[in-house]
């Protein structure tokens, strides 16, 4: 059976967040579909440690502090968020639509919002002589806690390594981070705990590093032109992310090359689909959280209206509303 909600949202990043929150907070049951294992689109996965200087408002915000503040919007209201979903094929059922994920499942709404941005963010290829030798090689952090006592290699210089290494030692894995650059990136915050934790020897940093091969038992590592062998039972290459719209690409939506023709309101070729973001037309080369916001919530409430056509398209002010 399709998990069903009156509004489907594909994407989890600052559109599909502000569209996910309009409907919601119009009264409607939003899905919203994130291919990621955490929200956010490329604020959270690209440059969560940078300061973000033009959203209205805002005059200096991190990128992940600014997805946080809109998650934290979306408490109360009624969202159900799916991380770790691609969403792959759209087809009409009844008077709505069904969006298949890439591994089966199911879900069904009155109306979708393509909020895609430059698509499914999947964790960048890295290919390490010896990978296929190794039991537990990953993309993606686990629940820190889950590899607690292990010994862990952390591949990586992007935020994503530095933030894991640091929970994954927190958590009480035995961590060592390696990179090839000798700099991490992370907020300065982690980067000072990075610092500390390995002057306490909670983790051990090896960089820069060459990775030379992986295998059953761990990783052999040149630094300063001396060898090193490293016990790892699990070893996470965070190389960072590529954006992916191959998934969405055949919804017969006149692809534009990677951008959605939209009308007003956001409307697509299909009615009851409404796009938003980095992935519309209307916004053309403004590829800005702003325009991403301002075109969510315009398509946000004409998909409200498409699925409940008792209610108006205009939201009307939400300081008016008595909470
Ligand atoms: C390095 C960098 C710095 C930037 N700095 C700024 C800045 O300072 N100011 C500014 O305004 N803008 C900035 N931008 C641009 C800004 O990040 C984008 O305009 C904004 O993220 C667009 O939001 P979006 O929600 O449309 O798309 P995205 O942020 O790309 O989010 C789309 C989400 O949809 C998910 N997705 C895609 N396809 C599927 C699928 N089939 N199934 C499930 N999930 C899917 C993706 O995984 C992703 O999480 C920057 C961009 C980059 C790369």
């Amino acid at each position: 059976m399709p998990e069903q909600a009156d509004i489907l949202v594909v994407g989890g990043g600052p559109a599909g967040l502000h569209a996910a929150f309009y409907a919601a907070w119009r009264g409607l049951r939003v899905l919203l579909l994130e291919a990621r294992p955490e929200l956010g689109g490329q604020a959270q996965a690209l440059y969560p440690d940078k300061a973000v200087y033009d959203v209205p408002g805002l005059p200096r915000q991190n990128a992940s502090a600014l997805i946080g503040a809109l998650v934290a919007q979306l408490a109360g209201l009624p969202v159900e968020v799916r991380t770790g979903t691609v969403a792959r094929t759209l087809r009409p059922a009844g008077k709505g639509w069904q969006v298949e994920a890439e591994d089966g499942r199911l879900f069904s709404a009155g109306s979708v919002i393509l909020a895609a941005g430059l698509g499914a963010l999947r964790p960048r290829e890295a290919r390490v002589p010896g990978a296929e030798a190794h039991p537990d090689v990953r993309t993606e952090l686990p629940e820190p806690a889950s590899l607690a006592g292990r010994p862990v290699l952390v591949v990586g210089g992007v935020p994503q390594a530095t933030r894991a290494a640091l929970e994954l030692a927190q958590a009480g894995a035995r961590v060592t981070l390696t990179h090839r650059r000798a700099g991490f990136r992370g907020r300065l915050s982690e980067l000072e705990a990075l610092d500390q934790a390995q002057q306490r020897g909670q983790l051990q940093v090896l960089a820069p590093a060459t990775l030379d091969r992986l295998s059953a038992e761990g990783a052999a590592l040149t630094v300063d032109g001396a060898a090193h062998q490293v016990p790892a039972e699990t070893v996470l290459l965070l190389g960072g992310y590529l954006p992916d719209l191959g998934p969405v690409l055949d919804w017969p939506l006149d692809w534009d090359g990677e951008y959605v023709p939209d009308g007003p309101g956001g409307q697509t070729a299909l009615p009851g689909v409404f796009v938003a973001g980095d992935v519309a037309r209307s916004g053309g080369d403004f590829k800005l959280i702003s325009v991403a916001f301002a075109q969510a919530a315009v398509a946000a409430n004409h998909a409200v209206h498409h699925v409940r056509p008792d209610l108006k398209v205009r939201p009307g002010h939400s300081s008016e509303k008595r909470l």
